[in-house]
C-alpha cells in the first residue's frame, strides 16, 4: 500500500497560518486567557457552542490557537479528522486510554510495547481504576481475538514494536476491533509518516512527539489523534481527561515543533536509509541483527505491503549480543572510545542513540514477561541517526564490535 501523497503537502496550508505581522511561520500565541466582546460569548464557550474550530478561545488548557493548530497539523499527518497535542507522549496514551475506559473495562494490549506504558497498563491503571489490561502477542491475530472479553473496550498496540520491531498488521487487528465494536489505539511514535496507522484502519493514533518528529531530543511532547468527536469528549468540562488532568502543551513548544514538521520527511528517510545500510553490514557479519528492511524480518513483505515506500523502515535497529555485559561493553565502547553515539534511551535524535532496553526502556517488564516479549538481556536497541558518513559511522561500529571481540578482528575485511 503506497499513499501517493505526500501528507506534508496535504497540512501545508496550516502552516500558512501568518505571523502577526505577516511573519512566514505563525505567531506564538502567548496568552493563557482570551478576553470575548459580549459578555454573552462566555456561556457559549463554557457551553461548547463556540470553540477554537470557529476562532474562538477561552482558556490556554482547554486550547490556544497555536497549539490548536500543531493540533491540526498532527491531525493531517496523521490522517484523522481532528488532533490534540499534549505535554509528552504519556500523556497522549493515558489521556486516550482514560477518555475510552471506566473503572471495571478492560483493555487488550501487546505485550511489546514502551515500558512506561506497560507500567501504565499492568500497574497504574488496575491500581488506580480498575482498569485491566490482558496482554497478548500482537502478532497472534487468533490471540488478540481470544482475549477480548464482553468487557473489553479497546485494542492498544505500538506500529512497530518497542524494542523488538515488530510489525502490528493494523487493517487486520482493526477488523477484528470494529468486528466488536472498539476502536484500534495505535502508538506511531516509531514510525511517523512511513506508516500512518488512521489510513490502515485504526481509529486512535498517539504520537510521542518527543522522537522523530521532535527530531533533536530537546522537547517533551505528544499528541492524539482521532475524530472530532472523540478528541471533544477528550476536552469535556465535566469528564474530559485531557482537560480535567491538564497535560497540555505549552505553546512555545507547539510553535518549536510546527517549525520541525517540514523537514520530518527528509529526516525519517534519512534515518531509514542509513539504519538499512547498517543493518545490511552487520547481517552480512553474521550478527544477530533485527530490522524491518531486512528480507529475512518476519514482518519484511507486510511492511512492504503497508508502509510509504519514500521514506524507508525506520530509524531502529537492534543488535542481539547475547548478555547485558557484552552489550554494555559494547555501547560503552561506542560512546567512550569511537563516538559512534550516545548511550541513552529515547530515539529519533540526529545522531545516534544506544540503550539495553532489558535494563532501561523495558525494564518495567518482569523477567518472565520480557522472555515473551522477545527481549533479551543482551538485545541492544539502536535509534541510528544520520549525522557523519555512512564509511566513518560503519568503521567506528566495525572497530568497537572488533575491540569487544563480537567480531574476530580482520573478519570483516574477508567478507568484503
Ligand atoms: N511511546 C513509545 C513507543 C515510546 O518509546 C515512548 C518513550 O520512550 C513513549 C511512548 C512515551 O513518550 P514521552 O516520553 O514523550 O512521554
Amino acid at each position: 500500500m503506497n499513499n501517493k501523497r505526500d501528507p506534508i503537502e496535504d497540512l501545508a496550508h496550516l502552516r500558512h497560518e501568518f505571523g502577526e505581522h505577516g511573519g512566514v511561520n505563525m505567531s506564538i500565541e502567548a496568552s493563557t486567557t482570551f478576553t470575548v466582546i459580549d459578555p454573552k460569548t462566555m456561556p457559549d464557550l463554557f457551553e461548547g457552542r463556540k470553540g477554537p474550530a470557529k476562532g474562538c478561545y477561552l482558556y490556554g488548557r482547554h486550547f490556544n490557537p497555536t497549539v490548536f493548530n500543531l493540533g491540526r497539523q498532527m491531525a493531517a499527518l496523521a490522517g484523522t479528522e481532528a488532533g490534540y497535542c499534549t505535554a509528552s507522549g504519556m500523556a497522549a496514551i493515558s489521556g486516550a486510554i482514560l477518555g475510552l475506559c471506566n473503572a471495571g473495562d478492560e483493555i487488550v494490549a501487546s505485550n511489546t510495547i514502551y515500558g512506561g506504558s506497560y507500567a501504565l497498563l499492568h500497574d497504574f491503571l488496575p491500581a488506580k481504576a480498575r482498569i485491566r489490561t490482558t496482554f497478548v502477542d500482537i502478532t497472534d491475530l487468533d490471540a488478540v481475538t481470544n482475549a477480548i472479553t464482553a468487557r473489553t473496550k479497546l485494542v492498544f498496540t505500538e506500529s512497530i514494536s518497542n524494542p523488538t520491531l515488530r510489525l502490528a498488521n493494523m487493517p487486520r487487528l482493526a477488523a477484528i476491533a470494529h468486528e466488536r465494536g472498539m476502536p484500534l489505539v495505535v502508538d506511531n511514535t516509531f514510525s511517523p509518516l512511513l506508516l500512518r496507522p488512521a489510513t490502515l484502519g485504526a481509529d486512535i493514533v498517539v504520537h510521542s512527539i518527543t522522537k522523530f518528529i521532535s527530531g533533536a531530543s530537546d522537547v517533551i511532547a505528544g499528541a492524539v489523534c482521532g475524530s472530532e468527536s472523540f478528541i471533544g469528549q477528550l476536552m469535556d468540562l465535566h469528564m474530559g481527561p485531557l482537560m480535567l488532568l491538564g497535560p497540555t502543551m505549552d505553546p512555545h513548544v507547539a510553535a518549536n515543533v510546527s517549525l520541525r514538521i517540514p523537514h520530518l520527511p527528509l529526516r525519517m528517510a534519512a534515518h531509514g536509509e542509513r539504519a538499512l545500510q547498517l543493518s545490511r553490514r552487520l547481517d552480512a557479519l553474521g550478527l544477530n541483527v533485527s530490522y524491518p528492511g531486512l528480507p529475512q524480518h518476519p514482518d519484511h513483505e507486510l511492511f512492504n505491503e503497508l508502509r510509504s515506500s519514500e521514506y524507508g523502515y525506520g530509524g531502529v535497529l537492534t543488535l542481539d549480543v547475547g548478555d547485558a555485559e557484552t552489550a554494555n561493553e559494547l555501547m560503552s565502547h561506542l560512546q567512550n572510545e569511537q563516538r559512534f553515539g550516545y548511550l541513552a534511551v529515547s530515539l529519533g535524535y540526529f545522531d545516534t542513540l544506544m540503550s539495553c532496553s532489558g535494563s532501561s526502556t523495558s525494564s518495567e517488564l518482569s523477567d518472565d514477561d520480557k522472555a515473551a516479549a522477545g527481549i533479551s538481556p543482551g538485545l541492544v536497541r539502536m535509534a541510528v541517526g544520520y549525522t557523519g558518513t555512512l564509511e566513518q559511522r560503519w568503521g567506528q561500529l566495525l572497530a568497537a564490535l572488533e575491540d569487544t571481540g563480537i567480531v574476530k578482528a580482520g573478519k570483516a575485511q574477508a567478507r568484503t
